[in-house]
């Protein structure tokens, strides 16, 4: 066979930058096809240089500057804002690897998945807010998804090759962030900065911040329930501090299955891509003498209310969870821009999703407008 030829979006974030790596070690394997990036286009055009991809994308003055620095180079240069959807569908593509960040990636996603490619997100804002439609389309067009989350993919892992209506249920793993033995009384206190520094992976900022709130763990569970297609009540998160273990399967004779590794970013990257191979990865390997033990903790609710909230937008479905996303996502920039404390964010996407009337089964349209409303109305709360 062939290379396998890669288009990566969001090349220069955490995930894209690990994907590279991956791709760099197993070049006998994979062509990088295509990069995007919205501002860092100094490290994308290292990127290029590096991997020579035919088409890159990258926001109205990256493209400028990209001209301008790589003189006579065979790559084209598009615009991230309006052409990531036809660069996913080219025939070159096989897999699409998804670690742009935000709802931006649904239409990219969706292209990706009705041109019939491999889709290896990393993303979860497009599962959350339109996972149904992305899965149904995904079967049609029969695409396959290998999800890059550590999660989705230890999720992924446990159950291959098994009987789905033999699964009792899932036990969603959780770090429990930085604020996991902090008192909530002292969370206004912390600064942005001791927000961020959350104990086990290197992650972008937005991210970190929903793990502090174990927001992001709501979006792994309702990210859970559709690529797996549960019910909510088949998913149980589990505190979890070392994160070792990244997910386990229940089965209904009582067996677990669970998937362990140490916390990097690139093995799960690397069955993505891989799959259903599995490749000497050269990481370090997982020492059960060094760890000594392993903690688990029931998360507490009233201490990380988001995972409360979580669970009944998931239950509710419909627009709801583009409700979350969205406003998460604009109180979370709001808080990393200082204009609200952190507790705040929590306060701030309750009340909108509370002021939401859910819509049922809703058309992609239906869904990009509720993120329109959404942010219009968390806007206008924060800045009234
Ligand atoms: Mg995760």
């Amino acid at each position: 066979m062939g290379l396998k030829k890669v288009v990566i979006l969001g090349s220069t974030g955490s995930i894209g930058i690990s994907t590279l790596k991956v791709i760099e070690r197993f070049s006998n394997k994979f062509k990088v096809v295509g990069l995007t990036a919205y501002n860092n286009f100094k490290l994308l055009e290292r990127q290029i240089r590096k991997f020579s991809p035919t088409h890159v994308a990258v926001s109205t003055k990256g493209v400028e500057y990209l001209k301008k620095h790589l003189g006579a180079r065979q790559t084209r240069i598009l615009n991230v804002e309006e052409d990531l959807e036809s660069l996913v569908a080219l025939k070159c593509v096989d897999i699409v690897v998804i670690a742009m960040r935000g709802s931006a990636a649904l239409g990219p996603f969706l292209s990706a998945i009705r041109a019939g490619k491999t889709v290896a997100p990393a993303n979860k804002e497009a599962l959350v807010i339109a996972g149904d439609i992305l899965i149904s389309e995904a079967k049609r067009h029969k695409a396959t998804i290998i999800p890059v989350d550590s999660e989705q993919s230890a999720i992924f892992q446990c159950l291959e090759g098994r009987n789905r209506g033999e699964l009792k249920k899932i036990h969603l793993t959780a770090s429990g962030g930085a604020l996991l033995d902090v008192p909530k009384s002292r969370f206004d206190h912390l600064s942005v900065n001791q927000i961020l520094n959350h104990p086990r992976w290197k992650m972008g900022k937005k991210i970190t911040v929903d793990s502090a709130m174990l927001m992001n763990k709501g979006f792994e569970i309702i990210e859970t329930k559709v690529l797996f297609q549960l019910s909510i009540d088949q998913i149980q998160v589990v505190v979890h501090p070392e994160a070792i273990i990244h997910s386990m399967a229940e089965f209904k004779d009582g067996s677990i299955i669970a998937q362990l590794s140490i916390t990097d970013m690139r093995l799960p990257i690397q069955y993505a891509l891989t799959y259903p191979e599995r490749l000497e990865s050269g990481l370090k390997p997982t020492n059960f003498f060094e760890l000594g033990q392993f903690n688990f903790k029931k998360p507490d609710t009233n201490k990380f209310p988001a995972l409360a909230l979580s669970i009944h937008v998931g239950r509710r479905g419909g627009t709801l969870p583009s409700v979350l996303n969205a406003a998460d996502e604009v109180a979370v920039d709001a808080f990393l821009n200082k204009k609200i404390k952190f507790s705040d964010i929590y306060r701030i996407v309750e009340k909108i999703v509370l002021r939401h009337r859910t819509i049922k089964n809703p058309t992609l349209k239906k869904i990009l407008e509720t993120d329109q409303w959404t942010r219009q109305e968390t806007e206008r709360l924060i800045f009234r």
